[in-house]
């Protein structure tokens, strides 16, 4: 099938990517030539693991292209799939890149004779492609929807893993306005992905994509209250605690008497807060629709509100640590908001860094890929400093606090921290470090979720 995909960044490049892994001829439109001319020389503008190579097979195979040139992208293709960011405004969900790009797509349609379909990936909420989309598509094609096919395909994957998460789903989800925009969609999925398809009406789908995310947060703000319940009280470790509570068979069943140790478990652990370019968003966005009509979210906006206290909570942890901060030479350890990204949107560690420049602090931001994305969106400071190296990071250093759990600060031995640091104190915002090397190398480790009394 020939495929256009309106917006290149995290999402539109991947799903183009593997779509055209999968056969299909695709041409990736955004509107930043230096992406498009980045992707075209075969260079990634996002850090993504298995990427690279499957660019470089894609344009090799000429299944695939970059251009800034959208009515060509629409011409040549049958289906466009939106793939534009969906930002939170402070009040509600931003769809002014979803209006311009579908009216931009409408006003070639209105050129093009051809059966042609419109469809959403971006994160919408609920009758955004019925009412928002499809009047922008209509008015500037001059077509009514059933002559333009109407589609709302959400993505779940998830930045890091975002290859294999496209090339295997776990489910794929269609809403359609009609038949025929279904069964177009279908053959972008069917016979490529061996996940079950399930079709649905066009809100329905928006709302699996929201209700999907916000569960999943929702069990990280349950965690970090918990955790926060554990420190007050005092003695209690949380990863103790939630180790147990995920021992239940109904979270972690067993097969052959082994547990079979399923991923959701991993959100049932304390940490830093959720970050990113889509948890904070979606969460909050869901919670304005929802009130929007008519509801009052509380769940979602304890969600939201646990998770905006964290990095307070984590600056005053420290600052009692160490009797006070102003002055101290803090290591900030990660920056991407998780690891195997570069992105530092809504990165709790960056809010971290943000609070720790306010204290006077001399801050030392080590990520191995995320400096350079941190730098352009943290304030200029000459009391911060950022490095690749969790080595160069360390010296000299009153506390490192684990912030991101990159494999590399995770596999550094306790023995590099005790030696490069002014004095050997974590904290370890993730419940990620090996505790006992820790402590036995004469390491002041301490952690979220648990405070001696
Ligand atoms: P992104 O910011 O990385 O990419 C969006 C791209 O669209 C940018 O490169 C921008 O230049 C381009 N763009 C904007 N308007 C355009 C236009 N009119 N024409 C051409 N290009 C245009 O965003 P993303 O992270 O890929 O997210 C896209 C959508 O997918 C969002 O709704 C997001 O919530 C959703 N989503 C994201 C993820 C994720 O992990 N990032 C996962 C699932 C769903």
């Amino acid at each position: 099938m020939r495929i256009s995909i309106v917006g290149s960044g995290y999402v539109g490049l991947v799903s183009g990517v593997c779509l055209a892994m999968k056969g299909h001829k695709v041409i990736c439109v955004d509107q930043k030539k230096d992406i498009v001319d980045g992707i075209n020389a075969m260079k990634s503008p996002i850090y993504e693991p298995g990427l690279d190579a499957y660019l470089k097979q894609v344009i090799d195979s000429k299944r695939f292209i970059a251009t800034t040139d959208l009515e060509y992208a629409v011409m040549h293709s049958e289906v466009s799939i939106v793939a534009v960011g969906t930002p939170f405004d402070g009040k509600k969900i931003d769809l002014s890149f979803i209006v311009r790009a579908t009216r931009d797509i409408g006003s070639v349609l209105k050129k093009k004779d051809a059966y042609h379909v419109v469809c959403v990936k971006s994160t919408v909420v609920p009758s955004t492609t019925d009412t928002v989309v499809k009047n922008a598509l209509e008015d500037a094609s001059c077509k009514k929807a059933g002559e333009i096919g109407l589609a709302m395909n959400p993505e779940f994957l998830r930045e890091g893993q975002a290859v294999s998460d496209f090339m295997n789903p776990d489910r794929i989800v269609i809403g359609t306005y009609d038949d025929r925009s279904y069964d177009t969609v279908k053959g972008i999925y069917e016979g490529h992905f061996s996940a079950p398809i399930i079709r649905v009406n066009l809100r329905t789908a928006e709302m699996i994509k929201y209700t999907a995310n916000a569960f999943l947060a929702t069990l990280i703000s349950y965690s970090n209250e918990i955790a926060a319940i554990c420190e007050a009280a005092g003695d209690i470790q949380v990863s103790d605690v939630m180790s147990g509570v995920a021992l239940d068979k109904r979270l972690n069943p067993k097969i052959d008497n082994a547990h079979l140790n399923p991923e959701i478990i991993q959100y049932l652990k304390a940490g830093r807060g959720f970050g990113g370019s889509c948890f904070p968003k979606d969460v909050k966005a869901l919670a304005a629709f929802g009130r929007d009509s008519g509801c009052v979210p509380e769940m979602l906006d304890a969600t939201i509100s646990i998770n905006e206290r964290q990095v307070t909570r984590i600056i005053q942890r420290i600052e009692a640590i160490l009797g006070g901060l102003r002055g101290k030479r803090v290591v900030v350890l990660g920056l991407a908001f998780k690891p195997e990204t570069d992105d530092i949107r809504e990165s709790q560690a960056v809010k971290l860094v943000i609070e720790l420049q306010k204290y006077d602090c001399i801050v030392i931001c080590v990520d191995p890929v995320a400096t350079r994305n941190a730098q352009s969106c943290l304030p200029a400071s000459d009391k911060t400093i950022y490095t690749e190296d969790i080595e160069t990071g360390l010296m000299d250093a009153d506390i490192a606090v684990l912030m991101t759990p990159w494999e590399v600060f995770l596999n550094t031995p306790a023995c590099i921290y005790k030696d490069r640091m002014k004095q050997p104190v974590i904290f370890d915002a993730c419940g990620c470090l090996p505790k006992t090397n820790m402590t036995e190398e004469g390491i002041n480790y301490n952690c979220i979720g648990f405070k001696a009394n």
